[in-house]
């Protein structure tokens, strides 16, 4: 079994390329969950929605988030009659959302809500919430703190930020199954995930370090030079106090990492690290890389 640290874009598509060459089955992504948020009363939990939609084939992969081809009635009705619902929901995406919240609020742990979840969408992939305790991504723009999907969604990432702050009322600790999951792989990959948003708030949880450090790790650059292939991560490694490049993202993972991999377009080396062409434009380059990734996994020391 192989273990992902996974957020809502770069991993999903490492994810599909992986599962050109594994069964799902011998899969286990450990999702972030601190860009969750109650909207219009329900759950959203983007980046493990992303996932398990990915493993049941239902993914929009034109835009990594919701369902291929879901209609949006009801979010067009919340703003017709002003409703301030500011990310677009479509209606069976909501569906989701309605019956996680509702089960949330019953006091069901997260990690067992997403498991019913994938059950009833047919995935075979151990899917799994980082934490069951809630923690959020906070942006302070100088004028207050918001929400990451506030900032990234509503003001579509145009507001300075100064800093990048972890909000959580108790410490979030890994689930055993993220842990039992971390421990028994054969080896853990860090997709090209953003560092800040997806993948810290996933080594910020009690308990993974240390199943990390037990570990060959296995991390996969989202930068290519200065930027990032798509998102808000400059800005945000900036606010973070960390250069937004690959090096930037080694320096961030330090020594849980064992083998990095750049991009072969990347202007500056990262001591030690593999080049690949980590550009997943679509199926066939994701499970190119993926390929790789797994060839490294295998030949680890
Ligand atoms: P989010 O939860 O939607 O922000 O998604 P992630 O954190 O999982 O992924 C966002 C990161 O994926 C961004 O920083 C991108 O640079 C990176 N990314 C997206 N597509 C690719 C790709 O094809 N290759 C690489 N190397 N990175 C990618």
């Amino acid at each position: 079994m192989i273990a992902f640290l996974s957020g809502g874009t770069g991993t999903p598509k490492l994810l599909r390329g992986i599962r050109v060459h594994r069964e799902d089955r011998d899969l286990a992504v450990v999702v972030n969950t601190a860009e969750d948020i109650w909207i219009s009363g329900n759950h959203l939990s983007p980046d493990v929605d992303t996932v398990i939609y990915l493993f049941a084939g239902i993914l929009d992969t034109g835009t990594w988030w919701g369902i291929r081809g879901d209609t949006f009635v009801t979010h067009e009705a919340i703003l017709a009659q002003g409703g301030d619902e500011f990310i677009r929901i479509g209606d069976r995406d909501r569906a989701v959302h309605v019956l996680r919240g509702e089960a949330l609020r019953r006091g069901e742990r997260l990690t067992d809500v997403t498991a019913s979840l994938c059950r009833t969408l047919g995935v075979e992939a151990r899917v799994l919430p980082m934490a069951d305790t809630p923690v959020t991504t906070l942006v302070d723009t100088g004028e207050g703190l918001l929400h990451f999907q506030e900032y990234w969604v509503r003001h579509r990432g145009k507001v300075p930020i100064r800093e990048v702050v972890r909000s959580s009322r108790e410490e979030p600790r890994a689930t055993p199954e993220v842990l039992d999951a971390l421990r028994g792989a054969d080896g853990v990959v860090i997709g090209p995930s953003n560092p800040v948003t997806s993948v810290s708030p996933i080594l910020e949880c009690r308990g993974v370090p240390e199943a990390l450090a037990e570990q060959y790790v296995v991390a996969v650059s989202p930068f290519i030079g200065d930027r990032p292939v798509s998102g808000p991560a400059a800005a945000l490694m900036q606010a973070f106090g960390r250069e937004p490049t690959s090096a930037g993202t080694a320096a961030l993972y330090g020594d849980l990492v064992d083998c990095f991999i750049q991009d072969i377009r990347d202007p500056v080396q990262v001591e030690g690290a593999v080049r690949c062409d980590t550009l997943m434009v679509d199926e066939k380059a994701s499970g190119a890389l993926a390929e790789q990734v797994l060839r490294i996994l295998e030949k680890q020391p």
